[in-house]
């Protein structure tokens, strides 16, 4: 039997970013600065439409982490996360030196509850902090509940940082996710949508505030001859090599997000009679998923077998599959951290699986899948 490994999710070349890349070594553009960055960034603003403003950085961390010292976010502040998402969402809060205070999911979308998301707020303001930000995510694709918490936020004038990591190619009421928040960031590592192998993005509707994301990203060296600084600055930018990668992955980025997609009718057809499983899919016509990855969720009252018995079976086949995300309150790191809402979260990391999602998986790979997993059930 093949028993090459099937992946989560890896990089996938359309076939011209080395052409993008070899441009960069033989115009010697070898630096964190170049026409390939500055030609991602047009071809990502293009994308996204909505007059965004785009800076290319050296990761989606990078971006959160600018995007809360941008959003005036400093030590001893309280800075609202939702909590179930990869850490990288959270950290950035603690850089800055202040406290994330954690919010559970709702079912439609696994993204942060609105009713949850707003007694949390009233808290914090009673407790006499109002929170600085929103850190709002679009977990595996799926747009948060993007009224409501808009809503919210323009109620008690609290921005959104809108993580989009996993959401680039996916929209809400026609519109691209990276386009909601007072700041948004996008992931380019090599699990993500599109690659540069490491990288991201801020984006803003607000030219200044992309313009100072860039200072900031580039030591923060103001205007003079010699070294001169008036702020602490970090060295965040993308560099030019990298962004030659980007640019040959924007020509394929609509195709991949169109093949992910396509991953995700194919497990809604392989569990669709089978008792107690759920593949996660879009709760209206407002939705539409990149379906970075897709999952499934199993009932274990009403299906004959766990979540960890289907994920040793996929392994015994060399194929790869994870629990989701383990929500940021049950993490040991983040235990001091205050924390509003019930299980949803818990309950989706303890039932839920992520499945192969790659826009690289071939036809062979969906044969093997199709026979292990209707083997397993
Ligand atoms: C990947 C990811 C990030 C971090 O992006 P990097 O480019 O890896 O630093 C942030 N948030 C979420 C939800 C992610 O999935």
């Amino acid at each position: 039997m093949n028993k090459t490994k099937i992946w989560l999710s890896s990089p996938h070349m359309g076939g011209t970013e080395r052409d993008f890349v070899n441009e960069a070594f033989d115009t010697n553009w070898v630096a964190p600065l170049g026409p390939n960055v500055n030609n991602f960034e047009v071809d990502i603003q293009e994308y996204l439409k909505e007059d965004v403003h785009v800076a290319a950085l050296s990761s989606g961390t990078a971006a959160l982490h600018l995007g809360l010292i941008l959003l005036g976010v400093t030590a001893g502040d309280e800075v609202i996360c939702q909590s179930m998402t990869f850490s990288a969402s959270a950290n950035p809060i603690v850089y800055q030196g202040a406290t994330p205070v954690f919010v559970d999911s709702e079912e439609d979308t696994w993204n942060i509850c609105p009713i949850h998301l707003e007694t949390a707020i009233k808290d914090r303001i009673a407790k006499g902090k109002k929170p600085k930000a929103i850190v709002a995510v679009h977990l595996y694709g799926m747009p948060f509940k993007v009224d409501e918490i808009t809503a919210i936020s323009k109620k008690y004038d609290i921005p959104i940082l809108e993580d989009s990591a996993e959401s680039f190619g996916s929209e809400y009421k026609g519109r691209k996710c990276g386009t909601f928040g007072a700041i948004s960031i996008l992931s380019f590592n090599g699990n993500k949508i599109i690659t540069t192998s490491g990288g991201g993005a801020l984006i803003s509707k607000d030219k200044e505030i992309r313009d100072k994301a860039i200072f900031l990203a580039t030591q923060a060296r103001d205007d003079a001859p010699h070294y001169q600084h008036s702020h602490i600055g970090y060295n965040y930018r993308l560099s030019n090599i990298s962004a030659g990668i980007g640019r040959g992955q924007m020509q394929v980025l609509q195709k991949h997000v169109g093949y992910r997609q396509d991953m995700n009718a194919f497990y809604k057809k392989i569990f669709k009679d089978i008792k107690g499983a759920t593949v996660f899919v879009e709760p209206s016509s407002d939705y539409v998923s990149n379906h970075w990855l897709s999952c499934v969720v199993i009932n274990s009252n009403e299906a004959s077998f766990t979540t960890e018995e289907l994920r040793l079976a996929l392994l015994e086949e060399n194929i790869e599959s994870r629990p989701l995300w383990k929500p940021m309150h049950m993490q040991p790191v983040f235990k001091e951290s205050p924390f509003y809402g019930t299980h949803v979260a818990q309950s989706l990391f303890e039932n839920g699986l992520c499945l192969p999602s790659g826009s690289n998986l071939t036809n062979e790979d969906r044969v093997r899948l199709t026979n292990v997993i209707q083997k397993f059930l």
